[in-house]
């Protein structure tokens, strides 16, 4: 199978050339020239597999330049050392045994590495990626850049640790993520890895990133030491392809858990910020699997809720910090490719789309493709205050403790089935432990934090919900603190350049 781009017709690479690249030269991003069939009994199938092996199941059908060795040992290099066997574990809830109805599939993604489900496409893309640089002869090593204002960094570090051919090198605000966050980054053990605080903010961080990236020069330096740039940011195919398999995986899950039938249609829910996770969603109901619709869930900055609601695009309002942070976002780079797909690729349409998103902030989708989205899609959002008030009633009505973007989710399928009555069997994507964000966790529950420390406040969370610390989390107090540099915003291209000949 080939790839194109979202924003030309001429574009025709192999999927280990699009994972290279990250980026199409014209601004698009890469997206595949079909999307592969999957037929109901292959799905039934999955039932009695384990995750990897439905994760080589799903990926071929995308990577079909990888053997299928080389997919298996990818996944199990990935997802090996997560802390349950399922990986990622479906959870259902139900009021009580006679209830089951509208049977809730809460399907947790972040019994990885950071407990955050960024780490299912993280610890999966450096092996797809080093992989690629030998499939397409790329010689040089690759540095990964990345400016991160807490998660996707250290999500970034433990995927790229000691991966062939490869360095990780990561940016964070001094002083501007959480006390947790820190110290995930800055324990962070492999040859490869460094970890620098910028005296700045994250702007700072990711301006800088940014132009290091365009800089002829340091292109050039880098290229002298036989190092190339590039990012793992969540454009990049090789991050989205691995998410499209844990939505078949809790499917046969739910079969599994004996709550629905093979053939029976199910909604997803997902909490969204970049678009990336519920485009994972679009792809796995495109290829086949009995998926009615698809939920996006927002908080405050509700940018998709508005878009799908109303058919116009606006990033021109006012920006806010939530509890919710991963999902503070107001550009969705990810809807190119939705776009792409929903008008049968019609690149000059996505491109002026995307030209009038840049000049002006804001795009107006035609009557033609917003009924086709709205058969596909609905989206809703949650304030604050519903966020929290969510986590206290899953906690006190099913004993299930749910982190603020997983609430967020729950609020938004609520409003869905009071509104349209469409009480399906649900999967909702549980995208961070509770215990990533124990703070607000804490307070929904009603307890106040106010000058608890982060470290302490993870043991009060544990003892309130008699629910137990992930184990990268509880280690990091002992854990030994290997990176301590920090640097001006005017000296990062230096320090990448020391890092680079190291
Ligand atoms: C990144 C992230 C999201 C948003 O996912 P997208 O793919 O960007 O839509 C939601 N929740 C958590 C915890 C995240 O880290």
């Amino acid at each position: 199978m080939n790839y194109t781009s979202t924003r030309s017709k001429d574009v025709k690479i192999s999927s280990a050339e699009a994972i290279h690249q990250g980026l199409s030269i014209d601004g698009g991003l890469f997206v595949p020239e079909s999307i592969p069939k999957v037929k109901l009994e292959e799905i039934g199938q999955l039932c009695s597999m384990t995750y990897v092996q439905r994760a080589v199941t799903v990926l071929k059908k995308f990577l079909t330049d990888y053997s299928d060795d080389e997919l298996a040992e990818s996944a199990e290099l990935a997802y090996d050392w997560f802390d349950v066997t399922a990986k990622v574990p479906l959870i259902v809830l139900l009021r009580n045994k006679e209830d089951t109805k509208a049977p809730i599939g809460i399907m947790e993604l972040w019994h990885g590495n950071t407990s955050a489900f960024k780490d299912l496409a993280l610890q999966i893309l450096p092996h797809l990626m080093s992989k690629a640089l030998k499939k397409t002869g790329e010689s040089k090593e690759i540095l990964i850049l990345v400016a991160t204002s807490g998660d996707t960094g250290k999500a970034a570090l433990a995927g790229f640790a000691d991966v062939p051919q490869t360095k990780i090198m990561v940016f964070y605000p001094d002083g501007g993520v959480s006390k947790i966050q820190r110290l995930q980054m800055v324990t962070q053990t492999g040859k490869n890895v460094n970890v620098t605080a910028v005296r700045g903010n994250f702007d700072d961080c990711q301006n800088g990133v940014k132009n290091i990236f365009s800089d002829e020069e340091i292109r050039a330096k880098l290229s002298d030491t036989n190092v190339k740039l590039s990012s793992a940011n969540s454009i990049n195919w090789g991050r989205l392809v691995p998410q499209i398999v844990y939505y078949f995986s809790s499917y046969a899950e739910f079969i599994n858990a004996g709550n629905i039938k093979l053939g029976d249609q199910v909604n997803v829910i997902v909490p969204t910020g970049n678009f990336g996770n519920i485009l994972a969603a679009y792809y796995a109901r495109k290829m086949g699997l009995p998926v009615k619709k698809l939920i996006c869930a927002s908080n405050i900055n509700h940018v998709l809720t508005d878009f799908f609601q109303t058919g116009v695009y606006d990033r021109n309002r006012e920006f806010h910090k939530t509890i919710t942070p991963s999902m503070d976002i107001l550009i969705s780079s990810n809807l190119e490719r939705l776009l792409y797909h929903e008008t049968s690729g019609d690149v000059e349409q996505v491109k002026s789309y995307m030209k009038e998103l840049s000049e002006t902030g804001r795009y107006k989708i035609g009557a033609t493709l917003k009924k086709r989205l709205d058969k596909i899609f609905y989206a809703d959002y949650a304030t604050e205050a519903e966020t929290a008030s969510i986590i206290q009633n899953v906690f006190s009505n099913f004993g299930y403790l749910v982190d603020t973007h997983t609430a967020v989710a729950m609020s938004v399928m609520a409003k869905y089935r009071r509104e349209t009555k469409d009480m399906l069997p649900a999967i909702v994507a549980s995208t961070a432990s509770p215990f990533k964000f124990t703070a607000a966790v804490l307070n929904a529950l009603g307890e106040n934090v106010t000058g608890v420390d982060d470290l302490v406040q993870l043991g009060k969370l544990s003892r309130r919900t008699n629910k137990k610390i992930p184990k990268n989390l509880e280690s990091l107090g002992t854990a030994k603190i290997l990176h301590e540099d920090v640097c001006d915003k005017e000296e990062m291209a230096a320090r990448v350049l020391k890092f680079a000949a190291e």
